[in-house]
């Protein structure tokens, strides 16, 4: 990102590896939605000069003196969020937040982000997590950001068996809000998008019922199909600051909203995101709004692989666009921007 709206290449320095640290190649990389809202919304401010990405599997190249568990020649997850985990934040619970708001977020935000010949990883034993043997990497490189986020958005959620669900916008990370919610013990999933392609790998991953935004709306179709009861959970994950007018009113009392998607911007000179007075029963009827940035960290991609190493959930089908090379990272993360109908997520294979 060279500066708000305008991308590029760029020479840097190798980054400089500190005591439990790690220093990190490519060996998959894929762009995400965020990346467009950073470089195109300017939604988190101006960055001049910063490397992007956030989502990458690697090999280890070098490690700080103190690192225990891993060695030059480790393929490793590189998790997006990767906190300070001796943070106040993180000791409280939050560790994504830590140092302010999202915080654990560095990759692509405070510092380079991973779509370099060579990057820096802090805290290498904390915040990496070997890459299990017979993972592919198209499957692998879904982990650091879209099962990690779209997960927690299904978490967050707090599904009970038999539960229904609504998750508003089927990318990449609803379509693992999906999967997460039918993991958590959904019954009935309602998945609101229009593109093919995502609308297939939503049937295959749990939902049971398709709405599309497009052909009227959202909220009336759902609550018809619920004959007028709305849903136990919503999960967002897509559309512009008026969804959360969608998100509350088709809520039940006692549910909860949970927000996982990045608002590149708000509505009018105020920038502002609205609440429905009335749908959200007038401020008092139980309904429940969580927010989360996607958790990071060793443990919860070393949980993420085994929910894929067991086969509860196959992620590979999300990588539509499979490219080779690290030079077609440019032509990826532009795809990720048009949003072909065909597309879900593209990926860049590097190799080493
Ligand atoms: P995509 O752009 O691929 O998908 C967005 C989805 O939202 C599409 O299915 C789109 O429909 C749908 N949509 C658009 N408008 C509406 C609407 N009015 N009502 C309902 N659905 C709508 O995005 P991603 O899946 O890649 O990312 C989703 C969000 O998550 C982004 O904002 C991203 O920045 C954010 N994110 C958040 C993270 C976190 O830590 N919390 C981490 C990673 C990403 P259609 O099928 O028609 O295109
Ligand atoms: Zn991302």
């Amino acid at each position: 990102m060279l500066k708000i709206g305008e991308i590029g290449w760029i020479e840097k320095d190798r980054p400089a590896c500190g005591p439990r640290d790690a220093i990190v190649k490519p060996l998959a990389l894929a762009p995400c939605t965020s990346d467009v809202h950073t470089v195109w919304e300017g939604a988190i401010g101006e960055r001049h000069n910063m490397i992007l990405g956030h989502e990458a599997l690697g090999i280890v190249d070098e490690v700080g003196s103190e690192v225990r568990d891993f060695k030059p020649g480790d393929r490793v997850i590189v998790p997006a969020i990767t906190p300070d985990w001796d943070s106040e934040a993180a000791l409280r619970g939050f560790p994504s937040q830590t140092g302010g708001p999202l915080g654990g977020w560095k990759f692509s935000n405070f510092k380079d982000g991973v779509f370099a010949e060579f990057f820096h990883v802090n805290l290498a034993d904390s915040n990496l997590a070997h890459l299990p043997e017979g993972m592919s990497l198209e499957a692998g490189v879904m982990l650091p950001d879209m099962l990690s986020t779209g997960f927690m958005g299904a978490e967050n959620a707090k599904i009970e068996f038999g539960a229904t669900v609504a998750v508003l916008g089927i990318g990449p990370v609803g379509l693992c809000g999906i999967a997460g919610a039918r993991l958590g013990g959904a019954g009935r999933i309602f998945a609101v998008g229009t593109r093919p392609a995502a609308i297939k790998v939503a049937k295959e991953y749990g939902a049971t019922d398709i709405v599309s935004y497009k052909e009227g709306n959202t909220v009336e179709q759902i609550l018809n199909a619920t004959g007028g009861a709305g849903v136990d959970a919503v999960i967002v994950a897509g559309g512009g600051a008026e969804v959360m007018m969608d998100a509350i009113n088709v809520a039940k009392p006692g549910s909860v909203i949970s927000n996982i998607n990045y608002f590149g911007q708000g509505i009018g000179d105020e920038d502002l995101i609205p609440l429905p007075r009335v749908g959200w029963g007038f401020g008092i009827a139980d309904k429940t709004l969580m927010t989360g940035l996607c958790p990071g960290g060793r443990v919860r991609m070393e949980r993420l692989a085994e929910v894929v190493t067991h086969g509860r959930m196959d992620p590979s089908p999300m990588a539509t666009h499979v490219f080779k090379g690290f030079d077609r990272l440019e032509e990826a993360l532009l795809l990720m921007k048009e949003k072909p109908r065909d597309l879900i997520k593209p990926v860049v294979l590097v190799e080493q």
